[in-house]
């Protein structure tokens, strides 16, 4: 809860006045407490979630041949009762796992130093945090992966988000509870190791959860802006993780490339990669534009 009762209060403790961003802060968040202010996360998540896979979605319903030849699988369509049932399944884990883990983490929240107060931050030192988040939460997310690839890890938990080999955006989240508590510990240490705003939070876990949805829709769209990320990997780079499945040992990262490269776990996917460019005769990129494709890893079957 904000220490100030006006903005005149607020402009005095910080010797200048507010911004225009600051204000609005102020009015919204002044007499709420801290712990209504996290709990917002859920809410954010939950909008997120339901609001931005609907787009491709909806255009796969279609298929219209401008879009349809970027779908990394075309021969894949995944049922709209399938997707119902997956957002059904993902919203219950919302509701009942990672909501619960939520409220009752607020106490570490707080111990690690998440603000809610004024100043708001610049908007340097929230791009700094929200890196450092990316490359932490990767990092930690890689070897959790790799780990829930073993025999054990696979059959009990992490089966259930290969249910999907190939991808639709609502399947991001689509895991077992277990699965989504334990992956979401390497989203809340980089908050821990460089504490933000509150706001920085928000915009860390909904930027997180449209990348999860980007990496998951099933299409690579050649404009997509996070092509320019270094080492980003991409729709592409994590279908090709679904589409090999169970057996895959390869490209366990969740948004970078490198850790896959150093630890040697995307020679696999490489080597894919290789085979296909060789094998791409100026014949089949004449039927890839015309939406013919067979689709990115098929041909390796
Ligand atoms: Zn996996
Ligand atoms: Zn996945």
């Amino acid at each position: 809860m904000l220490p100030f009762t006006s903005i005149g209060e607020a402009e005095a403790a910080l010797g200048r006045n507010l911004t225009a961003v600051e204000a609005v802060w102020f009015q919204y968040s002044s007499g709420m407490h801290d712990f209504c202010l996290y709990a917002h996360n859920i809410v954010f998540l939950l909008l997120v979630y339901s609001v931005a896979p609907l787009p491709v979605a909806l255009a796969e319903l279609k298929r219209p041949k401008a879009i349809h030849k970027y779908k990394l699988q075309p021969k894949v369509h995944v049922p709209v009762a399938d997707v119902l049932k997956c957002y059904k399944n993902v919203v219950k884990t919302f509701l009942f796992a990672v909501g619960p883990l939520q409220l009752v983490s607020f106490p570490t929240i707080k111990w690690v130093g998440i603000r809610t107060g004024l100043p708001l931050p610049s908007v340097w030192e929230a791009a700094a945090q929200l890196a450092v988040y990316f490359v932490v939460e990767d990092y930690f997310n890689y070897w959790l992966h790799r780990a829930l690839h073993s025999r054990w890890g696979y059959d009990h938990i992490h089966r259930v988000h290969h249910e999907f080999s190939a991808p639709v955006g609502f399947a991001a989240p689509y895991a077992h509870w277990a699965e989504v508590l334990i992956l979401g510990f390497p989203a809340f240490l980089g908050p821990a190791i460089a504490p933000c705003h509150i706001l920085v939070f928000w915009l860390w876990f909904v930027l997180r959860h449209v990348e999860a949805i980007e990496t998951h829709c099933g299409y690579d769209f050649p404009q997509t802006p996070t092509k320019y990320i270094p080492f980003y990997g991409g729709a592409e780079y994590h279908d090709y993780h679904h589409y090999v499945g169970g057996r895959s040992h390869s490209n366990f990262a969740s948004v970078f490339t490198y850790c896959d490269y150093i630890y040697g776990t995307d020679k696999g996917y490489r080597y894919q990669k290789g085979q296909l460019a060789k094998q791409l005769t100026e014949q089949e990129k004449a039927k890839n534009q015309n939406g013919e494709t067979n689709g990115m890893w098929e041909k390796y079957d």
